[in-house]
């Protein structure tokens, strides 16, 4: 709310949300979020949950829950109905914004009130309620609250105060920057924590908002050239299809494009800085609890390794860069004890936007350390690299491989589109390696191949004992490979063998 308040002062008329001849200005966008605001109060909601895609309806609660004094609580519409329904009844009362598709599946959940988006839209449009109350919250109440994909285990509510959001904004944006012709497109959804902070970054620095309702590369490509849109946050997998979709075209409008949710492969930031060379590239790496990006890898970066000659700095173009101002990295082993340059443990990190925080515990640790649970390593000039998920480290005989660096290695292959490597049970050595690799169309490769030319770059423990053939490797719609779903089937195959 306050990210809002100050840019409605500063920025009246200037386009806030929506397509270019259509948009709402920082003025209108304000005046409706307090009547939302007055309309939540008027309920006594204690939550203001949204279930649906992208639209100006997720700045409007986002806003006036803000104004309100409640959380905004955007849930995955993609969940399955009994899930969504836990998740929806869990603090009450609360109102309930949804998509037509969604209203039945929401229902007669006591203390909830399933409001549909139109009926929504035209309470925050009606002139009627009064529309006068300024954000007189507390920086520490809570601002989102935001249910994690689940890719290692149950889905965690990770709360975030209105000071860790400000923080993230504030130290990482300058205010008011933009120029009036500047957009961002935002396809990442609205419960996704890169979908809010890329919302809630635009309207700080005055730059117009573009909401793509669900991530679809042709109409990605479509709306960024209508729109001429010039920044832009997508996932990796987001990147390949659109740099296909492309083919040899390119988007003059475009100036920076941010990257991050997981590991980029190496030949699709490659081909996207070959295709679009006049665009800013930024790697960003963050998590929920730490109200996203937390070390970034940018532009000059990015050119400067893809020009070097010398390795150790070719290399950083799979960093993620350096911490963002007020953030402090360090690389632990598994007591907490910091380790020098060089050596891998897990990620930890503390600062202002750190919350670090969920709806049952709170997981930072002495003088505001938190633990990630990723596996990194820092080199000597402190660029952070990103291994993957510590819980996702195959241990075989004793031996601790994160399955990122053998995934790189297959996916460099000519003929691999994509590739997922899990450690499977083993009896002789604990866990054995085992991939899952989706080749090119029109391409072959065989098992033994591919096990081949692993081995030939890596060591021979971390090739591949087992290499099977899919069409399609398990994702969530924000880019992130479901390895336990993926495990689990690898295990019923290995079984029924
Ligand atoms: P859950 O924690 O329930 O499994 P999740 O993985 O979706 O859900 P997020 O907070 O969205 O939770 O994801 C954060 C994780 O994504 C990080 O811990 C890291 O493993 C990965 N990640 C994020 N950005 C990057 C990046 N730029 N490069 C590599 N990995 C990244």
């Amino acid at each position: 709310a306050l990210i809002l308040q100050m840019a409605a002062d500063g920025l009246h008329g200037r386009a806030a949300v929506g397509p270019k001849h259509n948009a709402l200005s920082y003025t209108q966008l304000y005046e409706k979020a307090q009547r939302v605001s007055a309309w939540l109060a008027a309920r006594g909601a204690r939550r203001a949950d949204l279930v649906g895609v992208n639209s100006e309806a997720v700045p409007l609660l986002l806003f006036g829950a803000a104004l309100a004094g409640v959380p905004f609580v955007p849930l995955n519409y993609r969940l399955a109905d009994d899930r969504l329904r836990a998740l929806a009844g869990r603090t009450i009362p609360a109102v309930a914004v949804t998509d037509t598709s969604a209203v039945d599946r929401l229902s007669g959940i006591p203390g909830v009130e399933v409001v549909p988006r139109a009926e929504f839209l035209a309470v925050a449009g009606d002139e009627s309620v009064s529309a006068t109350r300024d954000w007189g919250g507390d920086p520490d109440d809570v601002a989102v609250l935001l249910f994690t994909s689940g890719t290692t285990g149950e889905p965690k509510a990770a709360v975030l105060r209105h000071r860790h959001l400000v923080s993230y904004v504030v130290s990482t944006v300058e205010f008011m920057g933009a120029d009036s012709d500047e957009a961002t497109l935002v396809s990442v959804p609205p419960y996704h924590i890169a979908g809010i902070t890329a919302l809630l970054s635009s309207v700080y620095a005055g730059r117009r908002v573009v909401q793509l309702p669900a991530f679809d590369a042709r109409e990605w490509v479509r709306v960024a050239r209508a729109e001429q849109v010039t920044h832009a946050m997508v996932v990796p997998t987001m990147l390949g299809r659109i740099l296909d979709e492309l083919g040899r075209d390119t988007l003059p409008a475009l100036r920076s494009l941010s990257y991050g949710g997981g590991r980029m492969p190496a030949p699709v930031i490659e081909r996207a800085m070959e295709l679009l060379p006049h665009v800013d590239f930024v790697n960003a790496y963050g998590l929920t609890e730490t109200s996203s990006t937390i070390a970034m890898l940018g532009p000059d970066d990015h050119r400067t390794a893809w020009a070097s000659e010398d390795p150790a700095v070719r290399r950083r173009l799979g960093s993620v860069g350096r911490p963002v101002p007020s953030v402090e990295l360090e690389i632990c082993d598994a007591a907490g004890k910091p380790l020098p340059a060089g050596a891998r443990g897990e990620i930890w990190v503390r600062g202002p936007q750190v919350a670090g925080e969920y709806l049952d515990r709170r997981a930072v640790r002495d003088h505001g350390w938190f633990p990630t649970k990723d596996e990194g390593c820092l080199d000597e000039a402190g660029y952070l690299f990103v291994e993957g998920r510590l819980d996702d480290v195959i241990v075989r005989g004793g031996e601790n491989m994160s399955p990122g660096e053998i995934e790189d290695t297959l996916r460099a292959h000519p003929a691999v589109l994509d590739a997922a490597v899990v450690g499977l049970p083993d009896t002789e050595w604990g866990e054995r390696v085992v991939a899952a690799v989706v080749l090119r169309a029109g391409t072959g490769a065989t098992e033994e191949e591919l096990r081949l030319w692993v081995r030939e770059r890596l060591r021979s423990s971390r090739t591949p004992e087992h290499v099977t053939f899919r069409t399609a490797l398990p994702y969530t719609d924000t880019g992130k490979l479901l390895r336990r779903e993926l495990r689990a089937e690898l295990v019923h195959e290995q079984e029924t063998r």
